[in-house]
């Protein structure tokens, strides 16, 4: 293999080029040249390039045949080419072709682009997208109004789309300090190296001064799906000194400024931002991933805002609803803490009445807002450290509001102290040991059905009750007997033929072990893989994150197993219990509801082994959507 050089003079050059622009899929070749250049010095960004099309007027005929290379290595790879090649005294080499890199926006672009030219099919599309990436187009933008009062500061090139305001600073390790305190960061650099991985990672957006579109900077930050400025050239930057100038004005480190990665706009301050909007393109992915999938994709919501989202990002149904989530806000929190701190029936009654109206409103809005598809709704499943209060002026309020004295209340909360609140007094444990709460629960859930079936007689309404931490049968037929006497009542004085569902969540091994005792009387099991994940492997989800570490590096973990599914131990639960459920059930609808029903893997994991359904977050459902069709491609 002889070499070929690229800097042997004026008319030798080194070029790399996409056959299509990986930013935004566009069908235009699109690259950069360097004359009297090798590869590495385009890549490392030292020189800012020439755009390819300047390449057509220096070297008229490498150029025509670069052209025609790219068509045939299209046609023969079916999709875009990354390449690079040499120009040596006017003669072409090529160096080296790979299916490129791209922006999510620009993989849906081309996606579509080959199936409407023939090129592939839609099963291929589908499968062409990674659904990670779908997160970026997701993702807030510029607000218009606030852009039009911002200051363009400079421009350069709009390298990863995606709109970022932080604060600035001037090193990786910096940029991770800074976000690991909370703060919002964008990562100024000369240009970036693979050393400045973290902090990029760590960065709201990355803003270069040198380099081109195909600069570390810029293939790295896209891949992330994070926004990147780069070849700023404008800038003089002071590394010693933690600062820069642009156009005029010295940003000193900590000072703030927002980059927009599309137009590669650069502007003073932080603009503030707005939801993403979607592009056709991505409703024909999702269209024909829908076509292609198997799975249901649900999402766990708990409010009718977050349902309504959900909704328009194409969710099929609610999988959970954390009701206990209902009482996050400060004006909510003091009733649900009223209830958790009785030490009477006629107290917590009097905390459950204050609940209960609002608990019904939100349901209604939920039902509404999923337009008679199916809602999953679990009950109050609070693990009490999240909910007890600890303030002095918080408990001297519920003293107030309860007619007791801050004495007394603080030796209830004494009183409730547990060593291991996740293992404790919370899901089902509450129902059975104050039914109370599982009354009201089901008055809220049932009424609101009633109420909202009479406004929308065309949708065929069907409440599923869900019941968490269940471990044993008599467990929850004892919760569920509850829940039908109370139901059934309402029903009948309505006048009503509604149907309800009565399920429960597979969150704790023994239920997992004991599902062909708990099928026969459960409509559905949802395998709460967050407390599966911390009671099967014995970590606390809260406290793992400590020691983990420890045991990536070491190579004994992979993955944050609360992120990714352990498919073989948790997993292999998981399997197990759907077959012996099925076994005692056939008509037993399952699903995922923990943080893995949002995590491509894991969702692959949930089609290969049988499930009905995932449940995710609400950003996370086309991602779900995408995932699940590629499962059911990969095993068609
Ligand atoms: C779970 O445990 O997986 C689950 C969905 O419930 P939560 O996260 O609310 O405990
Ligand atoms: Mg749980």
């Amino acid at each position: 293999q002889s070499m070929a050089f690229g800097n042997m003079g004026d008319d030798c050059g080194t070029g790399v080029a996409f056959t299509r622009n990986p930013a935004t899929g566009e069908k235009k070749l699109f690259g950069e040249f360097l004359t009297n250049a090798q590869g590495e010095d385009v890549v490392a960004g030292v020189r800012t390039p020439m755009p390819i099309a300047e390449m057509a007027e220096k070297f008229p005929e490498a150029f025509a045949q670069f052209e025609n290379v790219c068509k045939t290595l299209e046609d023969h790879y079916r999709d875009m080419q990354d390449m690079e090649f040499t120009v040596e005294h006017g003669k072409l080499y090529m160096l080296q072709t790979r299916n490129g890199k791209r922006t999510a926006q620009a993989a849906l672009k081309i996606a579509c682009d080959l199936v409407d030219e023939g090129m592939i099919d839609e099963k291929k599309a589908v499968a062409m997208v990674e659904p990670r990436t779908l997160d970026t187009l997701l993702h807030p933008q510029f607000d218009a109004a606030a852009l039009k009062e911002s200051k363009v500061m400079g421009k350069a090139l709009g390298a990863s789309p995606g709109a970022a305001s932080g604060k600035a600073v001037f090193s990786a390790e910096d940029a991770k300090a800074w976000a690991a305190r909370g703060e919002k960061v964008i990562l100024v650099r000369l240009e970036t190296s693979p050393e400045d991985i973290e902090g990029m990672k760590a960065a709201q957006g990355i803003l270069t001064v040198r380099g081109g579109m195909t600069s570390h900077a810029a293939v790295v930050a896209r891949g992330m799906g994070k926004c990147c400025v780069s070849g700023c050239g404008e800038i003089k930057m002071d590394e010693e000194n933690k600062q820069f100038e642009l156009a005029g004005k010295t940003y000193h480190e900590g000072d703030w400024l927002s980059l927009d990665g599309s137009t590669g706009n650069i502007y003073d301050g932080a603009v503030s931002t707005v939801d993403a909007t979607i592009g056709g393109e991505f409703g024909r992915i999702m269209g024909w991933a829908d076509k292609y999938r198997r799975l249901e994709v649900r999402t766990n919501a708990d409010t009718p805002a977050d349902a309504k989202k959900a909704r328009e990002l194409g969710a099929q149904g609610i999988g959970l609803c954390r009701t206990e989530h209902m009482f996050f806000n400060d004006d909510r929190i003091q009733a649900i803490r009223e209830m958790i701190c009785s030490d009477t029936v006629e107290q917590r009654e009097k905390a459950l009445a204050k609940l209960e109206p609002m608990q019904q409103g939100d349901f209604e809005g939920i039902y509404e807002a999923m337009e008679g598809c199916p809602v999953t709704i679990r009950f109050l499943d609070p693990p009490l450290h999240e909910f007890v209060p600890t303030e002095e002026a918080d408990i001297e309020a519920m003293a107030k509001d309860m007619g007791k004295t801050v004495e007394e209340i603080k030796a209830i909360i004494a009183g409730l102290h547990e060593f291991n609140p996740m293992m404790g007094h919370r899901g089902c444990r509450l129902s059975v040991t104050f039914p109370e709460i599982a009354r009201m629960q089901t008055r809220a859930v049932i009424k609101a059905a009633l109420n909202v079936q009479a406004r929308h007689p065309e949708w065929d309404l069907v409440p599923e009750i869900m019941i968490p931490l269940v471990g044993e049968l008599k467990e929850f037929a004892y919760v569920k007997s509850i829940v039908t006497e109370v139901a059934d009542a309402l029903i009948k004085e309505a006048g009503s033929n509604l149907k309800y569902k009565v399920g429960n969540m597979i969150e704790i091994p023994r239920a997992a072990m004991c599902a062909d005792d708990i099928a026969p009387i459960s409509d559905f099991f949802s395998f709460g893989s967050n407390d599966l994940t911390q009671l099967v492997f014995g970590f606390s989800r809260d406290d793992a994150g400590k020691f983990l570490d420890a045991y990536y590096d070491k190579k004994i973990y992979e993955n944050d197993p609360f992120a990714k599914l352990d498919q073989h131990g948790v997993g292999r639960l998981i399997s197990n219990a759907a077959r012996w459920g099925r076994s005692t059930n056939p008509d037993l609808h399952l699903g995922i509801c923990g943080e893995h029903g949002g995590d491509p893997s894991s969702v692959e994991f949930c089609h290969r082994i049988g499930l009905d359904y995932v449940s995710c977050s609400p950003f996370r459902v086309p991602i779900a959507r995408l995932a699940a069709a590629q499962a059911a491609i990969k095993d068609a």
